[in-house]
């Protein structure tokens, strides 16, 4: 039997892993840490603005599995909040409680604790991986979903060093990805000031260090938003990695969700100014465990890449999640996920890889970030579905909706309706 490797267990390997799962083929998921997610584990945030057409084309294409798992666990749904509009969220410990066994049931080995650090090539054909442990993982093809968090040098250089974030170097390691080890030149991200990486954008707090009024409120509305002193202002707004935050609301209030964490939409904020809110003045980090201090940086590296996800130069290796064109949320992670995984499928099937049309959002975002990869426009820009340069391209080309009906006979017409459960 064939054999596919994803080397990360984000949702971006995480679907990947899913999606292949539908076929006849052996499948080993490596992730660093012990647990799945990735930085997942401290998000919440579905289907808000271009994301809910994202997530109905993929639900339609047959890869939605994932979707309809955070729906299931919604905390909230049809939420608005500054800059977003009809979000779920979702709770995040009920998610991270059952993807592990989700993946058991289809048969997908999963190997914790399990960093691959070396590659064995053949020419530019991926043979194996090595492990920490000196273990040898061979395959026949595989996916880098290593994301784009960290490593520590990362964090220390470009931002305010670790801060102990939930991929936990300190313990398991740095992120380390395949496709630098095997040799593809990878590009920085820059921004506009032409300075490397972005510090993520949101924390999570200890719900029973809040007020039990104002975490009632959030209970009931979802969000609440806090006034900040007017000479306080947030830090840093725009090194934050997704720009939909980077606006007045953002810098005048502190917003703060209901994830089952209460999830603060601040990259970091001194705790004696966070306790000296009112509803907050016992409240406590729960990520990063330094969120007083600052938060982890991304995207200091993206991968090149072809319209199937295929690494460039490479002949085996895919990519999926966060480092793929700087893709960048859950959504987007399940919707690059799901094609690497799939094309993975037809390439030990000898089938030329799927490439989704430009006349879905889904196939749209990632022909657009081809175009960017080596241009200078891509300057600061991250693409996601839910706001900034491409959710304006969405709504532009008329991409935009959250008519379901709409949306899955869109997909009808190109023919690739439920094309992620079965091969031409
Ligand atoms: C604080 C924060 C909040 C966020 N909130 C939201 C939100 O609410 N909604 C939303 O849509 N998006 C959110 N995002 C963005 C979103 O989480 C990411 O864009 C997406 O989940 C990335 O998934 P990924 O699989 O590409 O990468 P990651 O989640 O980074 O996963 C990569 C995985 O690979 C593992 N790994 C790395 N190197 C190796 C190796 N060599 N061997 C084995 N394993 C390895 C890591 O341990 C990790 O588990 C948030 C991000 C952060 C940081």
């Amino acid at each position: 039997m064939s054999k596919i490797v994803i080397v990360g267990g984000g949702w971006g390997g995480v679907s990947a892993a899913l999606c292949a799962s539908n076929f006849d083929v052996e499948i080993v998921l490596l992730e660093k840490t012990d647990r799945l997610l990735g930085t997942g584990l401290v998000g919440g945030i579905m289907r808000n603005n271009g994301r809910y057409t994202a997530a109905e084309e993929l639900i339609a294409l047959g890869g939605g599995r994932l979707v309809e798992l955070c729906d299931k666990n919604a905390t909230h749904k049809d939420v608005s909040f500054p800059g977003h509009s009809h979000a779920t969220l979702y709770n995040v410990i009920k998610v991270a409680q059952q993807i592990d066994g989700i993946l058991r049931e289809k048969n997908i080995s999963i190997m914790y604790k399990s960093r691959a650090v070396k590659v064995n090539m053949e020419g530019s054909r991926l043979k194996g991986l090595v492990l920490d442990s000196g273990e040898c993982i061979e395959g026949d093809v595989f996916v880098d979903a290593t994301g784009t968090g960290g490593p520590m040098v990362n964090c220390r250089k470009y931002g305010h060093g670790c801060v102990m974030c939930v991929l936990r170097c300190p313990t398991f390691g740095g992120r380390s990805s395949i496709t630098a080890k095997v040799g593809v030149k990878e590009r920085p991200a820059r921004n506009r000031d032409n300075s490397i990486g972005a510090m993520s954008g949101a924390c999570e707090l200890v719900p029973e260090t809040i007020h039990p009024d104002l975490l009632d409120t959030l209970k009931k509305k979802g969000f609440v938003k806090i006034p900040l002193p007017k000479q306080l202002g947030l830090i840093n707004l725009n090194r934050k990695v997704c720009q939909q935050y980077s606006r007045k609301e953002y810098s005048n209030n502190l917003i703060l969700l209901d994830t089952g964490y209460v999830k603060m939409m601040a990259s970091y904020l001194p705790l004696n100014i966070l306790n000296s809110l009112p509803g907050l003045e016992r409240a406590e980090y729960k990520d990063p465990y330094s969120g007083g201090v600052g938060n982890s940086i991304r995207f200091v590296e993206r991968c090149p890449m072809d319209a199937s996800l295929k690494v460039k130069g490479t002949e085996n290796l895919y990519v999926a999640g966060e480092k793929a064109g700087l893709l960048v949320g859950h959504t987007e992670a399940m919707v690059t996920g799901a094609l690497a995984g799939y094309n993975c499928v037809r390439h030990v099937n000898d089938l030329k890889p799927l490439t989704l049309p430009p006349s879905l959002a889904l196939g749209d975002i990632i022909l657009h970030a081809i175009q960017l990869q080596d241009s200078d426009i891509m300057n600061g820009t991250r693409l996601t579905f839910s706001g900034s340069m491409y959710f304006e391209k969405m709504k532009d080309k008329g991409l935009y909706t959250t008519d379901v009906d709409v949306i899955k006979s869109r997909v009808e017409s190109t023919g690739l309706e439920n094309i992620f459960t079965y091969l031409p």
